[in-house]
This record gives structure tokens, C-alpha cells and sequence, in this order.
């Protein structure tokens, strides 16, 4: 029986259900009504092989591209020793209306399967997997108040009547916070700063789904990495090799709010550009960094700074909106310079969970492509910037790839 533990007493709990309604109806002959009324008070159970469930709460966020996103993650197991695949994925508000839809083949850019070393939508027996979703809605307005999820998995092989071949199963409710996103000020000054990594794509950030003190943290759900593109579209010279190449290394960064730092780090060397660093501990991922209360339960968390602390700044300081608080570096687990900020809801870099954020004031100056991205990212450019929605922009996220100006 080694190797089949899940299934066995899914059928047998099965099987056991049915045998009770089975004899029921010989010992005693109830009234055809007697079946209706033990339905309507006993809640229909749904067998769900794959069960599920959302990391956190979705909260969601107004953004650059005039909509409103709401990124979040499930998780999916599936608990039998057959082979589940996940044919696709509705997400559905209160009134049962799909408001996203992953389907086919489509699925594997958005789910990960555990211990998997290539794309896929397969589960093995007993394996996990998580989806990241992205729910986009045009307004605040007209945010769901509640989400579910039905998803279809093909069994193979299946086990009918109890597993049927091909099954949807409506999984991981879950209410929508409707708390509006943390609104902060810019932790830049200047042109040209690029969103890399952040919301709402699957980006390393989002990615980083961390089994932390015996759960999942998804701390960089929102989190930027910024680097700066000059006038000629380039954000570095040659060689990548050095940080003088890079002409915003050492800009200053700003406090995106007001409170008190309540950890930071400044010890750590510079990395070389041009390569991932290697051997680095959970403490130095950050590498030098920040962590700053903004209140409400909220923290930010500046990372890669420059070392040794060139603006005097120590635990328990009282910052300011905007005052200069480290320089842009390239310590810790970085390539390249640049400035990563999120906001969590603890002071655990790793630990926590991402909550979303929008800039008070700032300016829009276009966007890059994916494709442009990843053709040019290892000449250093040049980037074409789409300049077509350049504008002002007041309360909003900046999506993936925005160019801004602060
Ligand atoms: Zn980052």
C-alpha cells in the first residue's frame, strides 16, 4: 500500500457515505420528502482531489495602465496518487461572474509545479503547485467583494463514480480587502527610472514565494527594482563589469514616508556588476538595507544600498518624508545597481507579506516592451521608450516596465 495513502481513504470515505444512504432507505421506508429535507439541511459535500487555497487576502491596487489589479497567489495540492492536470482556472466574484480565466496550455506561464524543473500543468501524485493570478477590474468601484476559484483537472487515471476523469471543483474562497493601497511618496528624485521586476507579471519578485518559519511568505509581490535610462536609452555604459558604468549608482534614496527605522544593515561590500553573486546567507540578500515603520502595521524595506552608512542614519531615528536616508548601491543578491523598495506587513524582509502601494505625485513618461527588455538588457540598451501615454500621475501603482519621472 506504499505509495497510495491519499486515495484510499478519500474511496474509502467515499464509499462509506454511500453505503450509508444505501441501507437507510431498507431498515426504514421514508417518505419521499425525508430526502429533501436531509439535503436542504446538510450542506452537498463536493469530493475535491485537488484541494486549495489563496496565500493572503487579495488587496488590490490602482495602476498605471488606468485599470485596478489585484495580484495574489493559490495554491494547489493534489492530495491522490493519480495524475492531476489542471485544464484551467476561473476566478469568480460574489455573483459567480469569471473575471480571469487561465486555460490550456495558457496556464503554465502563470503556475509552477513543485520540484518541477520545466514549465508544465501536470500534478504528480501528492504534488503541489502555485498559480499567480491577476485580476484586473476598471475601477476600485467595482471590486468584488469575495472571489472563488473552479478549477478543471483531468485525472489520470480516474476513479469514477468517486474521481471522474475530468473534474471542476470550486475551491479557495476568499474575501478582497478593500483597504485602499499604502499611498507614499517616490524613494527617487530625477528622469528615466525603470520599473524592473515589478507587479503584475510573474517577475523574479513575484516569484518569490518564500517557505519561511513553516508557511509561504510572499513579501515582493509589489516590490521595484529601479534602475535609471538616460536620454540615449541606455542604462549603463560599458563594461557591466564596473559600477562606474552604471551613471545612477549612488543616487540618493529618499523616505517614502514618515516613522522610524527599526533594523538596517551597512557592512556589506559592493558586488561586482555583470554577474549573480554566490554563497550569500538569508541575512544578505537585502545586502545593505533599511527597514523603516510607516505605521498602521505597514514597514518599507530599501535594499542593496551603498556600504558603510554615508548618511549617519541608525535605528530608532525618526525619518522624514522624503529625507535622504542611503545611496544606490549593488550589495547583496543584485547584477547590477539598483534600488529595491517594497512595503510588508512586518519588518521581516523575507518573512512577510507584500502590501500594495501607490506614489502620491509623480510623472509618467512611457514604458518599454518585454521583448525590448529582453533583446537589449545585456548591451546595456538601447530601449525604446513608447512616450504615447506620457502624462502626470496622482495615486497610482507603476506597472512593470513604466518609465517614471520623480
Ligand atoms: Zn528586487
Amino acid at each position: 500500500m506504499r505509495g497510495t495513502p491519499a486515495l484510499v481513504p478519500l474511496a474509502a470515505a467515499a464509499l462509506l457515505l454511500a453505503g450509508c444512504t444505501a441501507s437507510g432507505p431498507r431498515q426504514v421506508a421514508a417518505p419521499p420528502t425525508a430526502a429533501a429535507e436531509v439535503a436542504d439541511a446538510v450542506p452537498e459535500e463536493d469530493i475535491t482531489p485537488v484541494i486549495g487555497r489563496v496565500l493572503s487576502t487579495p488587496r488590490a491596487v490602482p495602476t498605471t495602465d488606468g485599470t485596478v489589479h489585484i495580484a495574489y497567489e493559490l495554491y494547489l495540492n493534489n492530495v491522490t496518487n493519480q495524475t492531476a492536470t489542471i485544464e484551467s482556472v476561473d476566478v469568480l466574484d460574489e455573483n459567480g461572474s469569471s473575471l480571469e480565466r487561465l486555460d490550456g496550455d495558457d496556464i503554465t506561464q502563470w503556475l509552477k509545479v513543485s520540484g518541477a524543473t520545466k514549465p508544465g500543468r501536470v500534478l504528480g501524485p501528492g504534488q503541489g503547485a502555485l498559480v499567480w493570478l491577476d485580476v484586473v477590474v476598471d475601477s476600485m468601484d467595482e471590486l468584488p467583494a469575495s472571489l472563488d476559484h473552479d478549477v478543471t483537472i483531468g485525472f489520470d487515471p480516474g476513479a469514477p463514480p468517486i474521481i471522474p476523469n475530468l473534474l471542476t471543483s470550486r475551491l479557495a474562497a476568499t474575501d478582497v480587502d478593500a483597504t485602499p493601497a499604502v499611498v507614499i511618496s517616490p524613494p527617487l528624485e530625477g528622469e528615466g527610472w525603470l520599473n524592473a521586476n515589478s507587479c503584475c507579471a510573474l517577475t523574479p519578485h513575484r516569484g518569490a514565494v518564500n517557505p519561511l518559519n513553516g508557511a509561504f511568505h510572499v513579501p515582493e509581490r509589489y516590490a521595484i527594482d529601479y534602475v535609471r535610462v538616460g536620454d540615449d536609452g541606455f542604462y549603463r555604459t560599458d563594461p557591466a563589469d564596473q559600477l562606474s558604468s552604471y551613471a545612477y549608482f549612488g543616487e540618493d534614496i529618499l523616505a517614502v514616508g514618515d516613522g522610524p527605522i527599526v533594523s538596517m544593515r551597512s557592512d556589506l561590500p559592493e558586488q561586482a556588476p555583470g554577474a549573480d553573486p554566490t554563497g550569500l546567507t538569508l541575512d544578505e540578500y537585502g545586502g545593505n538595507h533599511i527597514v523603516q515603520d510607516l505605521g498602521d502595521g505597514v514597514y518599507a524595506f530599501y535594499a542593496h544600498l551603498q556600504p558603510g552608512n554615508p548618511l549617519g542614519v541608525e535605528v530608532g531615528q525618526e525619518l522624514g518624508t522624503g529625507e535622504t536616508i542611503g545611496l544606490l548601491g549593488n550589495t547583496g543578491n543584485t547584477d547590477a545597481p539598483h534600488l529595491h523598495l517594497h512595503l510588508m506587513d512586518s519588518p521581516s524582509p523575507l518573512g512577510s507579506n507584500g502590501v500594495p502601494f501607490v506614489y502620491d505625485s509623480f510623472d509618467v513618461a512611457g514604458d518599454i516592451t518585454a521583448e525590448d527588455l529582453a533583446a537589449k538588457v545585456d548591451a546595456g540598451g538601447p530601449f525604446t521608450i513608447d512616450t504615447t501615454d506620457a502624462r502626470p500621475a496622482e495615486g497610482l501603482y507603476p506597472l512593470w516596465l513604466t518609465v517614471s519621472g520623480y
